[in-house]
């Protein structure tokens, strides 16, 4: 076989369809964000991130790089293990405790990434479990749907935050049987959010558990940053809560909290925490500097939310249609791959704006859009800067306006 006319092949359907994806050449510039250096052919130059998932800019908080400088300092580089083999550092612990407290849960465990702890989880779980059904929603991450899959336990996919539906695959499944509901609080492409208490109404009616993935809100709602369970009084009925310590937590990481017993079985049992190095303790170090700011302070998510419902605002005025949702996330519907990752280039060549394409398969087809994540660090300029530059493309290009 010709491995290599087989990869080009594949990557030609790609190019075709619009949806190869070219990575752009950036270096964030701590201090300044939003602002970016693009290295590019013709030389540096200074752009605006507006999709970033460093939703509060904590990536470059003075608090969590004087901790991750200290912890470097301290302990060097990397974790030197699996957390099992001499892995475990002081930090990795500190902050699983920080973590168990914000979402008000017994306990917590450190992953790698968020993927890795919704992959190792949910696979743990559903294959552990003997006979166990995951009912996964349609909207769920891949992380999410790669580990019920990995499980080969059943899965049934409810409709999007169907509660009717859910209820019906509930009572159709054998009481006797194990049941594990998955899904998020905030979807990060339509940015809409779960009807978090009902679904926890129908577990508790169907004595299923229930399984949440916080990662595109920890940080950004609740009075402590813990989430729309926080904000919304729920974390107690939840068993367990995900997230990400990469988004609004600015680092990298993930993790999941749940009772003693759960997080003690996952740490036991699930090969991707346990087969793999841990994260270095700076990394640790700078999450917990910036959980630990974003449990007491506000500022950053109040002013996030003044940003987007500024943006919001003066995308209307300027009629560029957009999904309107009740999170941070405002997307821009194109709905045609090939224009959209026209207007996300001249965006960034015309008016140094870096908001990139989402294509198949993050979308479906006739999905594709722009998806813009205001921080508070985007200023009035930047926004009416970004809405001018739209407007004039969308002008341009003749794509049907908002009604
Ligand atoms: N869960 C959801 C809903 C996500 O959107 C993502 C990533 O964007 C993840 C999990 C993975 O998190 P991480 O980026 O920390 O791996």
């Amino acid at each position: 076989m010709n491995y290599e006319a087989f990869f080009r092949s594949q990557l030609d359907t790609l190019h075709r369809e619009g949806n190869y994806r070219i990575f752009a050449d950036l270096e964030r510039v701590a201090g300044s964000f939003p602002v970016a250096t693009q290295h590019a052919a013709r030389g540096k130059r200074d752009v605006t991130v507006w999709c970033s998932n460093d939703y509060l800019g904590m990536g470059q908080h003075p608090k969590v790089l004087e901790a991750m400088h200290e912890a470097l300092d301290r302990c060097g580089a990397g974790a030197g293990g699996t957390r099992n083999i001499a892995g475990t550092n002081h930090y990795h612990l500190l902050l699983e405790r920080e973590l168990a407290d914000l979402h008000d849960k017994e306990s917590a465990l450190l992953f790698n990434s968020g993927y890795m702890s919704n992959w190792a989880t949910l696979c743990t779980l559903a294959a552990r479990l003997k006979g166990c059904v995951v009912l996964s929603d349609t909207g769920n991450h891949a992380s999410m749907i790669e580990g019920i899959r990995h499980s080969r336990a059943e899965c049934q996919v409810f409709a999007h935050n169907d509660l009717a539906d859910l209820r019906a695959k509930l009572a159709a499944i054998d009481p006797a049987r194990p049941k594990l509901i998955a899904f998020e609080s905030v979807y990060s492409m339509d940015g809409d959010v779960a009807p978090i208490a009902e679904i926890c109404d129908l577990a508790d009616e169907f004595s299923a558990m229930t399984y949440l993935d916080e990662v595109h809100a920890v940080g950004l709602y609740g009075p402590r940053g813990g989430g729309l369970s926080d904000r919304d009084g729920l974390s107690h009925r939840l068993t367990v809560i995900e997230g990400t310590l990469a988004k609004g937590f600015g680092v990298i990481g993930g993790y999941i909290t749940g009772s003693v017993g759960l997080c003690d079985f996952i740490r036991s049992y699930a090969s991707g925490f346990i087969f793999t190095t841990a994260l270095p303790p700076m990394v640790a170090a700078g999450a917990l500097a910036s959980i630990r700011h974003l449990k007491t302070s506000s500022v950053e998510r109040d002013h996030m939310h003044n940003r987007v419902a500024r943006l919001r605002a003066a995308l209307d005025a300027a009629n560029v249609p957009h999904l309107n949702n009740p999170s941070h996330i405002v997307p821009v519907l194109v709905g045609d791959p090939v224009q959209c990752k026209s207007i996300s280039d001249q965006l960034l060549d015309r008016f140094g704006i870096y908001v990139q394409p989402i294509n198949y398969p993050t979308v479906p087809r006739g999905t594709e859009r722009l998806r813009i994540t205001p921080s508070p660090l985007h200023s009035d300029a930047d926004i009416a800067h970004l809405v001018d530059a739209l407007q004039a493309i969308w002008h341009e290009l003749s794509i049907a306006r908002a009604a």
